[in-house]
């Protein structure tokens, strides 16, 4: 019945470059978004500015290798908003995730452990985590505290430590710094945050999801299927997708969205357009800021985002390892004694300003180990980071020294990975940047801070009628690309009920 009332409107409108609503972005957010607003019944052109779909999940192919553009895992798999998505869309769950026996191998502050994915054999892999990392016993009972009060705290608790940081929680149960630097870098790990700036509410909250849906996994087809599965049924609800169609400036009239513009000549008109660009970019690059108000301007210019990484591809020629991921640190070899809150504080804050780091943390998913497909019969794709600064930061260090730092780390965390290298493709900060077309080039590009997430993040409405944000830039929870695609369908929800009461 509700969907009738878009489609009713929809029938009054002029066919050719006339739409419903234009999306700008495939990335998870687009698509998600796109696709649920196809649903609804409006008529949908979403637009792509580069070759291939996908944004951070997209892919290119080499030597037989369907590679990911990013460095991704996925927590939730079909428990979360991805197979929500797809049920809602009406095509069941055709996302198929796996998981390696040993999803990951954690390597570094003197730890060598293999994460199992069978939660049974959990607590062998937490002794050993606790015997080699010398973790003083007097705070175990501490730490399990902690850990319940975690896994136990009801939604409204959560909500009310969004505000607060990570560190500020660890410190109810403990000052120890190693406790805070192991377990407050386990959890910044999911928003590229350090335990300082992170939100403990939005932290709580995923790794409540993380532990109690046991999914975190990889897809069947590499990244880029669950962008591509979103837009298969964005046109199978008659949407139209566009690549190579990269929008230049967002039409604003009267206040009101108007359409788009798409390489500076072909316009697109919709009284809806959607951008999962950075706000940042959608309200100053875009629109123009002459159309917002100052007080938003002026929250939009202060937005955090996470950090980013730079970037490697390696094409193996046998395979060295099993796990589904490689986390750790380089030097490995630090005993807890080294480990000072002061001397996180200060790596932390070269990243900041732009100086290489004393260590370096290395993420390597192993897509290949979770889907052979991605690579020719008996070879290994690796794809790893290394956290960097956001373009908008200026390197004080040769760019180069940041990639030849994360190559340095990850030869010495995966043995055989230097020797067997049919091909090494390393990325810059920028050429991500360039290629997800956000100016900063961040993770996430409004960083999960306890000013910027729960009732505080931007919402998906702008003081422009008619122009939404979705996305990592704007609304909901949880770790990028599942943040991002729950954004997008929460924002189509909104938009289909900003129509059917009038206010587009
Ligand atoms: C190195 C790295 C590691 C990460 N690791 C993980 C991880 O392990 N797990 C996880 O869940 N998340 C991870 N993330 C975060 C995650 O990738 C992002 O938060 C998420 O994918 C963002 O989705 P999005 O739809 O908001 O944006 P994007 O995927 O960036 O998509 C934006 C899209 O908009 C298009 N676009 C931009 N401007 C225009 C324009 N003017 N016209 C037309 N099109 C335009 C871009 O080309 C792009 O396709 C990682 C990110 C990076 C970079």
């Amino acid at each position: 019945m509700a969907e009738n009332k878009a489609s009713e409107k929809r029938e009054g409108l002029e066919s050719g470059n006339r739409y419903d609503a234009i999306v700008i972005g495939t990335g998870m957010g687009g698509s998600a978004c796109g696709a649920l607003l196809a649903k609804h019944g409006f008529k949908v052109l979403i637009l792509e500015k580069n070759p291939r779909i996908g944004g951070s999940c997209s892919y290119y192919e080499k030597d037989g290798f369907k590679i990911d553009m990013g460095t991704h895992m996925f927590i939730r798999g079909n428990k979360g908003p991805f197979g929500t998505c797809t049920r809602r869309l009406g095509m069941g769950t055709p996302l198929e995730f796996i998981r390696t026996r040993n999803i990951a191998w954690l390597r570094g502050f003197n730890v060598d452990a293999r994460v199992p994915s069978n939660v049974f054999l959990m607590p062998i892999f937490i002794g050993r985590v606790l015997v080699q990392s010398g973790f003083p016993l007097r705070l175990i009972p501490n730490v399990m505290r902690m850990f319940y009060d975690i896994l136990k705290m009801p939604p409204e608790k959560i909500e009310e430590w969004d505000g607060r940081t990570i560190e500020e929680f660890m410190a109810q149960y403990t000052e120890e710094p190693f406790v805070h630097a192991l377990i407050g870098f386990l959890l910044g790990l999911y928003f590229i945050l350090p335990p300082w700036q992170a939100s403990a509410g939005e932290s709580i909250w995923n790794f409540q999801r993380f532990v109690y849906d046991s999914s975190l996994g990889y897809p069947k087809g590499g990244a880029v299927a669950i962008p591509a599965t979103f837009l298969k049924g964005a046109e199978m609800h008659g949407a139209k997708v566009m690549t190579n169609a990269g929008v230049t400036k967002i039409m604003v009239e009267d206040g009101k969205v108007a359409g788009v513009v798409v390489k500076d000549k072909d316009k697109f008109y919709a009284p809806v357009v959607v951008s999962t660009t950075s706000l940042r970019d959608t309200v100053f690059k875009l629109a123009g800021s002459q159309y917002f108000p100052k007080s938003y301007v002026n929250r939009v210019e202060k937005i955090k985002s996470s950090f980013i990484a730079v970037q490697a591809k390696i094409g193996l020629k046998k395979k060295v390892t099993d796990v589904g991921c490689v986390c750790g640190s380089y030097p490995r070899k630090r005993s807890q004694k080294d480990i000072s809150l002061e001397e996180m504080k200060k790596i932390f804050k070269n990243l900041e300003e732009g100086k290489l780091l004393s260590y370096t943390p290395i993420y390597c998913p192993i897509p290949s180990n979770f889907d052979p497909d991605l690579a020719p019969p008996g070879r290994q794709l690796l794809t790893a980071c290394a956290v960097a600064p956001t373009t908008d930061i200026e390197l004080q260090d040769d760019p180069k020294a940041w990639i030849d730092d994360m190559l340095t780390a990850l030869y010495d965390l995966v043995p055989g990975a230097k020797e067997n290298a049919i091909f090494v493709d390393t990325f810059s900060v920028e050429a991500m940047a360039n290629w997800i077309g956000k100016t900063s080039g961040a993770a996430v590009t409004t960083g999960q801070t306890p000013d910027q997430v729960g009732v505080n993040r931007p919402g998906h409405r702008t003081p422009v009628s008619g122009l939404y944000i979705c996305g990592d830039g704007a609304g909901s929870r949880g770790v990028g690309t599942e943040l991002a695609c729950q954004s997008g369908m929460d924002c189509a929800d909104l938009i289909f009920n900003d129509w059917r009461n009038y206010l587009i």
